[in-house]
C-alpha cells in the first residue's frame, strides 16, 4: 500500500500504544492521520495479559472498551500464594466504590491488538504494513515539519510524530532522546531480571481452586516467582500460532530464571518449562507426586518465550524536531512486568497524548504558529506516571526476590518468612486489600 506523501499526525507502531492513538484520535474527530507498522499482520505474539480498571476506563472514554469488555475474563483476584498455600488475596470487588469497572481484564495481548485493530477498521482506519521507519529529518522549506523516511524509499511529511515503535525506538533514537534506568541500572543481580513466559495445557487438566478462571496466582518461592493464570479454552485459537488450536484449558505460566543457570534459549522447550514449574510452581500444577497427589504434565507447548527485564525512561517525551515528537508505550518506559503496568501505561499514556494533540491541531488552525505549552504539559504529566510507575514495580520485585536464607547472623528469620507472615496478617484487613488493589489498578495515577 503506498503512504500519502503528507500527513497531519503520524503513528509509527501498531503495537497497543500505537493502535489506542490511532482510536484516541479517531474518536477525538482527528482523522488527517496514518498509522503504520514494520512488521505484516499477526506477527505480535501473546505478552502483557492484564487490562487494569484505569486502563479500561480511558478506553471506555473513547469508545473502545466494548470489545476487549466482552472477550476477555474479568480478573476477580491476585493470589499471593507459597507452594502450598495463600499468603494473600488482593480482590479486586473493593474498586466498585471507585470505578464501574472493579476487575482486571486478562486477556492475551495478541487478543488486545486485535481487537483494538477491528475497533480501527470499524471506524475506516487501516493499519499501513509493512512499512518500516529508516529516517528522520526536518523539512526544509517548513521548520514545523519533518521528512519521515521508510525503508521502502517512500517519504511521509508530518507535522506530528506519535513514536510508539517499542522499547528499541527509532524516533527515540533519531529525535536524541536518552533511555537510561532513572536510577541507575541497579538490579543487575536479580533472579527475576531474566524470566520465561508460556502458554501451556496440562494432562491431566489440573483440578484446583488456584486453576479456576478469574484468579491470577504468584507463588513465591525463595528468590523467585512463578506466575499462574488460567485462559480457560476462550482464547485458543487465537493463541495457536500454528497447527490445529488445542481443545483444552490453556495456562500462561511465568517465572524468573535465576542468572546462574544461564540464558535459557530464546524459545524455551517443553522440558525446560515443566522443570520450572517443578522446581517454582504451585503445587498443584507440578508433576512431582511428592508435592502433588494428583500429579499432572505439561502436554502442549502452545507458546513460550525468555526475556530480560530492565527499567528505562525517556529523558524527554515530548521535543521538536521540525514535527512535535511524543513517545509512548515502550519507546517511552519500560520496566518489570511484575503487577502488570506496562501495557497499561502505554494505553493511557496514548489515550490522553492524543487528545490534546488534536486540541493543539485545532488551535493551530485559528493561530499556525501556537506554543507548546499544552503539549508540553501532558508530557511533562506522562513522564512523571512513568516515574511513578517504575519505582512501584522495582517496589514489587524487590518484595518477590526476597530469600529464605537467613537475614544476617543476629537475625535468625529470613527477610521472606518475615514478608510472607506480614502479609498474611495484613491480608486480614479490608482496608489492606482494598489499598492494594487500588495501587494495582492505576485508578490512583491515571
Ligand atoms: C515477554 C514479554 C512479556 C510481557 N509481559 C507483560 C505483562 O505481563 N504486563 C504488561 O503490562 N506488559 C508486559 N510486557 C510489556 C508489553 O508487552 C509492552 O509494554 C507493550 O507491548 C508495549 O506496547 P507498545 O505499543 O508500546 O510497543 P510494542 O508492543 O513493542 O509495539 C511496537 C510496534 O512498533 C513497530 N515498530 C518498531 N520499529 C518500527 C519502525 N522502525 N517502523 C515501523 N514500525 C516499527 C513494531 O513492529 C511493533 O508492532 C511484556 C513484554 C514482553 C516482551
Amino acid at each position: 500500500m503506498s503512504l500519502p506523501k503528507n500527513i497531519t499526525v503520524l503513528i509509527v507502531g501498531a503495537g497497543p500504544a500505537g493502535l489506542t492513538a490511532a482510536l484516541s484520535l479517531a474518536h477525538h474527530r482527528c482523522h488527517d492521520f496514518v498509522i503504520v507498522d514494520a512488521v505484516v499482520e499477526g506477527q505480535n505474539v501473546s505478552r502483557a495479559f492484564a487490562i487494569h480498571s484505569a486502563t479500561v476506563e480511558a478506553l471506555a472514554s473513547i469508545d473502545a472498551a466494548d470489545g476487549l469488555l466482552s472477550r476477555a475474563i474479568k480478573g476477580k483476584s491476585v493470589r499471593i500464594t507459597s507452594r502450598s498455600s495463600q499468603i494473600f488475596e488482593v480482590k479486586f470487588d473493593p474498586l466498585k466504590r471507585h470505578s464501574v469497572h472493579p476487575y482486571a481484564l486478562y486477556i492475551p495481548q495478541n487478543v488486545t491488538e486485535l481487537v483494538l485493530g477491528q475497533k480501527l477498521q470499524s471506524l475506516g482506519v487501516q493499519v499501513h504494513r509493512p512499512h518500516r521507519v529508516v529516517g528522520m529529518k526536518q523539512n526544509e522549506k517548513d521548520s514545523r515539519i519533518t521528512d519521515v523516511s521508510f525503508e521502502d524509499g517512500q517519504v511521509i511529511r508530518a507535522r506530528y510524530i506519535i513514536g510508539a515503535d517499542g522499547a528499541r525506538s527509532i524516533i527515540r533514537t533519531i529525535a536524541g532522546i536518552g533511555f537510561s534506568d532513572p536510577e541507575g541500572p541497579n538490579l543487575a543481580n536479580n533472579p527475576l531480571t531474566q524470566m520465561i513466559f508460556a502458554d501451556v495445557t496440562f494432562e491431566p487438566e489440573p483440578v484446583d481452586p488456584l486453576t479456576l478462571e478469574g484468579h491470577l496466582n504468584a507463588t513465591v518461592f525463595s528468590g523467585n516467582l512463578f506466575i499462574l493464570l488460567p485462559f480457560g479454552n476462550r482464547f485458543n485459537a487465537a493463541l495457536t500460532r500454528d497447527g490445529e488450536p488445542t481443545m483444552r484449558s490453556v495456562f500462561r505460566v511465568g517465572c524468573g530464571v535465576p542468572l546462574k543457570n544461564g540464558e535459557p534459549l530464546h524459545t524455551p522447550p517443553k522440558e525446560y518449562i515443566q522443570d520450572l514449574i517443578d522446581k517454582y510452581g504451585p503445587a498443584c500444577i507440578t508433576s512431582d507426586p511428592s508435592l502433588n497427589p494428583t500429579p499432572v504434565k505439561v502436554d502442549q507447548l502452545v507458546w513460550s518465550t525468555r526475556f530480560r527485564t530492565h527499567s528505562a525512561i525517556a529523558d524527554r517525551t515530548f521535543t521538536r524536531f521540525g514535527a512535535a515528537i511524543f513517545l509512548v508505550g515502550d519507546a517511552a518506559h519500560i520496566h518489570s512486568p511484575l503487577g502488570g503496568q506496562g501495557m497499561n501505561l502505554g494505553i493511557r499514556d496514548a489515550i490522553f497524548l492524543a487528545e490534546v494533540i488534536t486540541k493543539h491541531i485545532q488551535a493551530s488552525v485559528e493561530n499556525p504558529v501556537v506554543d507548546d505549552i499544552m503539549l508540553q504539559e501532558i508530557a511533562d504529566v506522562r513522564h512523571a506516571r512513568a516515574l511513578e510507575i517504575i519505582g512501584f514495580t522495582k517496589t514489587l520485585l524487590n518484595l518477590a526476590s526476597f530469600t529464605y536464607d537467613s537475614y544476617a547472623w543476629w537475625m535468625p528469620c529470613s527477610r521472606a518468612s518475615i514478608r510472607d507472615l506480614i502479609l498474611r496478617i495484613l491480608g486480614r484487613f479490608d482496608y489492606v486489600q482494598s489499598k492494594v488493589a487500588w495501587s494495582l489498578s492505576g485508578l490512583g495515577r491515571r
